[in-house]
């Protein structure tokens, strides 16, 4: 599915200030929020494709990517994967929750799972690695950039400033979470204040301004297994962000792009080339290059070949990503009628077709004789 534009989909305009679109995503995401469209798929979607644009139209140096370059430019830059991530986790990653909570009545998510205080998993990241059809039928190795937010070197993550340490969120008391409303139906709700850390920090590094994170770049070096599809997801463990307080890190995943080839075109693990031919070669049948993906070969064309005739050169196509088991080649043919004649192929021509009969082309004369008996001759 192609990707909407991320000022159409928040309904902003391309000049939209940083506070017109804080505003705009929490209106949409308060109108797909799955709370208010339990059930609803194509809601939750729609709040996914909001958190994919906030996330980029909110973060100035992606979205001056965005705006040079679109879609494209993003590539490599180290987005979240929104469709593998749960409602809680976005909220709490725009540090959106506090406001979300008192508009859905707080601690009504608490059941399906309050954040809890302490490590926590970083984010899954995802980003794009395109190959050539040569590659998918090796297996290769590919280097890949992008960039993560990581842990801030000069605070060690912590947010606070050399020599200082965060303290203790007097909200929460430390433990995350904050009830509200009093009595029999008291509610658990992530802490506003700290958004369920549990500390605060007071004076903030100034490297990362107390946020404990810094983009960074980084580059890994993956294996793609050979006969792998397009829009394949390979994992690469670890290279997410890094988690909460010393929690583990999300995975990256690697998705798989394949250039179209100039001759090749996939069909499972067969290849398919459509190949021209004269139509003095289809009669007389001929040797012909054919291309395939180690170079050209020879194929030999029958005499009397059909346009449309196909034909399978075995193990010319890609491996099976499980079994390994190589595909193949299907050549196509298509049949060029000759144009532009000069005055002495015209006339060798004319002299053929006054030869031509039931033997030599039966399919034709079979079928003008059959239109002759059923309409009669009214020439
Ligand atoms: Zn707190
Ligand atoms: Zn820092």
């Amino acid at each position: 599915m192609a990707k909407r534009d991320y000022y159409e989909v928040l309904g902003v305009d391309k000049k939209a200030s940083e506070d017109e679109i804080k505003r705009a995503y929490r209106r949409m995401a308060i109108k797909y929020h799955p709370d208010k469209n339990p059930g609803n798929k194509e809601a939750e979607a729609k709040f996914k494709e909001c958190a994919e644009a906030y996330e980029v139209l909110s973060d100035a140096e992606k979205r001056k990517q965005y705006d040079q370059y679109g879609h494209e430019g993003l590539r490599g830059a180290g987005m979240h994967d929104f469709s593998r991530m749960n409602v809680e986790d976005i909220f709490s990653m725009f540090g959106f929750e506090d406001f979300f909570g008192s508009v859905f009545g707080g601690g009504g998510r608490g059941g399906r799972g309050a954040r809890r205080s302490g490590a926590a998993r970083g984010y899954d990241l995802e980003t794009g690695v395109e190959m050539t059809l040569d590659e998918v039928a090796s297996g290769t190795e590919k280097t890949i950039e992008f960039t993560r937010q990581d842990r801030c070197p000069d605070c060690n993550g912590s947010g606070s400033a050399a020599g200082t340490q965060p303290i203790r969120c007097p909200v929460c008391g430390g433990g995350g979470q904050v009830a509200k409303g009093g009595g029999f139906f008291q509610m658990v709700s992530t802490c506003p204040q700290c958004q369920g850390s549990g500390h605060v920090v007071q004076t903030p590094c100034s490297k990362c301004r107390g946020s404990g994170r810094v983009p960074k770049k980084r580059t890994v070096t993956i294996k793609i297994p050979a006969g792998v599809h397009e829009g394949q997801g390979i994992r690469v463990a670890g290279e997410g962000e890094p988690g909460r307080d010393g929690g583990p890190n999300g995975d990256l995943y690697c998705y798989v792009r394949i250039k179209p080839h100039e001759f090749l075109e996939r069909d499972g693990n067969d290849l398919i080339s459509v190949v021209p031919i004269s139509f003095t070669q289809a009669a007389l049948g001929a040797s012909i290059e054919v291309p395939s993906l180690t170079g050209t070969r020879q194929l030999k064309i029958p005499p009397g070949t059909q346009y449309g005739s196909t034909f399978r050169i075995r193990g010319q196509g890609l491996p099976d990503i499980r079994s390994g088991r190589t595909g193949d080649e299907l050549v196509h043919i298509t049949i060029e009628t000759p144009t532009n004649l000069n005055d002495r192929q015209e006339g060798l021509l004319r002299e053929f077709a006054k030869t031509e009969n039931r033997n030599v082309s039966p399919k034709s004369q079979g079928f003008f004789e059959k239109l002759k008996r059923h309409f009669g001759n009214h020439s």
